[in-house]
């Protein structure tokens, strides 16, 4: 387990190359947590992890003293799709990962909730718990988070008690916690800028904080209640400096995990980013 009175902060970091190699980015860039794709995103084709590949990395995890590693869903996986052939590669692709999250001793894997494009709100819902209870009955140890989402059209998991609807009508409650992204929530109308005690008061009253194992720290380009999904760098959006010192002075916030999907441009790159983070939270 990871030592809870150690402020975690990360960044989502490239495989490229080989899956090991990720450590020694998340280590170079000043991470003591990360978040990975174990494959292409962009696909729906992967291949095994080797046993070197698989060794390498859990030797290079354990002597960093990173903890925890994230995995996050590929791009094209709809767990809410009403196609019968997209739904069963998007189930594919889940159980698929979870095994390679249990094989890179990988305690979490992020996933969104899809989209039920325009076939209704129900069966979606109906899918996604069709979805996860299919993939979990592997009896993997890798826990499914459930990440909150900006609230685009046809998406699902916008609001917390759609999220705990969802936990709640699963086989296997223990085994799915929750992702909060910043951004996100904030795009959906979510006041984490200046009101991030009610609205984790809400979270807990609602899905319950003991399931929050994760944090994903973005800014946001569009304002609040915009539904827009895109990601700024820490500060320099719509949340702001002052949005990320008042939620870095919440415990509940800095107990967790906190991993930025933050862009890499010629304004910032990963390390300023976690540097401004900390910076902020007052550990610099
Ligand atoms: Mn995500
Ligand atoms: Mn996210
Ligand atoms: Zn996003």
């Amino acid at each position: 387990m990871c030592d809870p009175s150690r402020l975690k902060i990360g960044v989502h970091v490239s495989i490229s190359g080989a899956i090991d190699l990720s450590v020694d980015r998340a280590v170079d860039a000043g991470c003591n947590t990360f978040q990975i794709f174990t494959r292409n995103p962009r696909g729906w084709k992967f291949s095994e992890i080797s046993e070197e590949v698989r060794r390498s990395f859990l030797r290079k995890v354990k002597s960093s003293q990173i903890c925890p590693v994230v995995d996050h869903m590929p791009y094209l996986p709809n767990l809410a799709s009403p196609s019968e052939e997209i739904f069963k590669k998007s189930l594919f692709t889940l159980k698929a990962e979870l095994y390679r999250c249990d094989q890179l001793e990988i305690p979490y894997l992020v996933t969104h909730l899809g989209s039920h494009m325009s076939s209704g709100e129900d069966n979606g819902r109906r899918r996604v718990v069709q979805a996860l209870n299919s993939a979990l009955e592997q009896g993997n140890r890798c826990m499914i988070l459930l990440e909150n989402t900006a609230g685009q059209k046809n998406s699902l998991g916008t609001r917390f008690e759609d999220i705990c609807d969802l936990i709640d009508r699963t086989d296997y409650p223990d085994r799915v916690g929750v992702c909060l992204d910043t951004c996100h929530a904030f795009a959906a109308g979510y006041d984490v800028r200046s009101e991030i005690g009610a609205v984790l008061d809400e979270l807990d009253s609602s899905i319950g904080i003991a399931r929050l194992m994760v944090i994903h720290m973005n800014d946001s380009v569009g304002d609040l209640g915009s539904h827009l999904d895109r990601h700024e760098h820490i500060g320099l959006g719509k949340i702001g400096e002052d949005g990320f010192r008042h939620m870095l002075s919440d415990r509940r916030v800095t107990e967790r995990p906190l991993i930025m999907e933050t862009p890499v441009d010629e304004r910032r790159d990963d390390k300023g980013n976690i540097k401004k983070l900390r910076e902020l939270a007052g550990v610099a």
